[in-house]
């Protein structure tokens, strides 16, 4: 099954790799053929190149538009070595067979995230070279394809164990990579069109993207992961320069995401600090300086900080770099960190340390998936941001401007929680978080719990629940959850309202001199 390589086409866009690769191929006396720019990269190096136009017999046209879409070049991919029909039809039009496809495309994805116009992403839309991938991989009986450089060196060594030829069981592993390339990019143009026409709803489109690293292991260490990046280029995980510490694991890059995402939630106002423990806050708090906001955040539940990953919304400093030391930490990861903090961190070997430039747009639209079996659930992320003027005071008592601000903080941090999700806040910072339980009223006592043990820990008089308002990711069902959280000090409640039972709760809310708002927006996050 060895087909042995005598002719390549090679049309690259991404000329990395390109000469020392295809002075390499000259090496095994293969003959090049190309396209303009590839052409005169490698003639520039000094290898002997036919121009595709020489075997098509046609220039290269409009705008390169029309370079390879030619039966000449087709043909040359698509015919059947052992197939009398095609050797006769190559007979009669002089189609020369190609043995070897290397084609990386018109960098579309780059072009869309660097902001590049309408036209100028339509320009750069590949449509001779996903062609030619395509009639390759097809053929990968006799052709063999390459569509990244990365690639190059595993085909020069396969050609060295097997004299200048290809085996079947490599062809297929390339046909089957390059099939994922030329659907990953069709799926890139579909979804830039949605954005770009403002196509709402995420239907009758394609999910794809590009593969940014193999990880380790997955959720666990039987399960093999990788990591793609879907191009839309959000400040980010996906996106951010690692200083320093071990490679991202994967649930280090789901945790990471979960805690920017929400310290980017808070807004730039004031320093901001979130640390989250699979993939839920664990402390969340503003502070009058970013070390302060780390040090209020921290103290919501010291014992589950620890191995923690830290979002800041602001450049890190040295000040708040120390005080993240004194315990171990997984990630760090701000907009920008300075010269002080990285010197601190840097006696830290194993903590990992990210920069993004910049902070996530909340409000960004885009798409949220999980996987069933059998198929994909796909919805708008949950970009909604409170209306104020919706906020209805539904109590006798209204909340006073210093529980309100709490509220709204506690509103924000609800949505970033797994329902059922309670969220207590006092003074800019949470004292309790509930989340993940099945039933509302336990997320409210688990809270409130915690607040209990960290008052223990911290030696106080009281929990810092006292004098605290709640937040709930969705309605409280019946009375009783609201009163837990009445009980353990709660004195304004935030959450959707719209249960069947809202005059029941009112009514146990007032009688416990609550002030409460409706927001009537959900936020589940199962
Ligand atoms: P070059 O730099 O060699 O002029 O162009 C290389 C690029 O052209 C490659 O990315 C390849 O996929 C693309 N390409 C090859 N043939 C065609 C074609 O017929 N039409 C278009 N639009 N692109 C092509």
């Amino acid at each position: 099954d060895l087909v042995p390589i005598g002719r390549a086409l090679i049309s690259v866009s991404d000329k990395e790799g390109l000469i020392e690769f295809a002075r390499a191929l000259a090496g095994y006396g293969v003959e090049l053929i190309s396209t303009g720019g590839t052409s005169l990269t490698l003639r520039a190096a000094g290898l002997k190149v036919r121009d595709v136009s020489d075997v098509t017999g046609f220039p290269e046209m409009m705008d390169g538009r029309v370079k390879t879409l030619h039966p000449m070049v087709h043909g040359g991919l698509l015919a059947l070595r052992d197939d009398d029909e095609h050797l006769v039809a190559m007979a009669a039009h002089g189609i020369e067979p190609i043995d070897l496809l290397v084609v990386n495309l018109y960098p579309f994805e780059a072009t869309v995230a660097r902001g590049a116009s309408y036209d100028d992403c339509i320009e750069n839309i590949d449509i001779g070279g996903p062609a030619m991938i395509r009639a390759a991989s097809k053929n990968h009986k006799f052709v063999t394809v390459v569509t990244d450089p990365e690639d190059y060196a595993a085909l020069l060594d396969e050609m060295k164990r097997n004299d200048g030829a290809a085996s079947l069981a490599f062809r297929k592993h390339q046909a089957q990579i390059a099939y994922g390339r030329t659907a990953a990019y069709d799926a890139a143009v579909s979804g830039w069109m949605a954005d770009a026409i403002g196509e709402e709803a995420p239907r009758r489109r394609a999910f794809a993207g590009t593969l940014a690293q193999g990880l380790r292991y997955g959720e666990n260490p039987h399960q093999s992961a990788a990591f793609y990046t879907d191009g839309t280029n959000r400040p980010g995980v996906a996106t951010a320069r690692q200083w320093q510490g071990k490679e991202l694991s994967y649930n280090n890059i789901n945790d990471t995401d979960a805690a920017f995402e929400l310290v980017a939630d808070l807004g730039t106002d004031e320093p901001a600090c979130v640390i989250v423990k699979h993939a839920n806050p664990c402390g969340v708090a503003r502070g009058a300086t970013l070390a302060d906001a780390y040090a209020r955040a921290f103290d919501c539940d010291r014992t589950s900080a620890f191995g923690g990953i830290i979002a800041l919304n602001r450049t890190l400093d040295g000040a708040t770099a120390e005080r993240i030391s004194e315990i171990f930490t997984e990630v760090v990861i701000a907009p920008e960190a300075d010269e002080a903090a990285k010197a601190v961190f840097a006696a830290k070997k194993n903590l990992r340390l990210l920069t993004t430039g910049g902070l996530p747009d909340p409000r960004a639209k885009g798409l949220a998936f999980r996987q069933v079996a059998g198929g994909l659930l796909v919805q708008d992320r949950d970009s909604g941001q409170l209306d104020l003027s919706a906020l209805k005071v539904v109590t006798k008592r209204a909340p006073t401007d210093a529980e309100m601000a709490d509220l709204l903080f506690a509103w924000k941090v609800a949505k970033h929680v797994k329902s059922n999700a309670i969220v207590y806040v006092k003074d800019g910072a949470t004292v309790g978080v509930g989340a993940g339980q099945m039933s509302r009223v336990d997320s409210t006592r688990i809270a409130a719990r915690k607040a209990q043990d960290m008052a223990e820990v911290m030696g106080l008089a009281q929990p810092l629940t006292k004098g605290s308002v709640v937040a709930s990711d969705a309605f409280f069902p019946f009375a009783d959850g609201l009163l837990t959280a009445a009980e353990a000090g709660a004195t304004a409640v935030i959450q959707p309202g719209g249960s069947m039972r809202d005059a029941e709760v009112i009514a146990a809310a007032d009688e416990a001199g609550l002030a409460m708002v409706f927001t009537g927006m959900r936020h589940f996050r199962h």
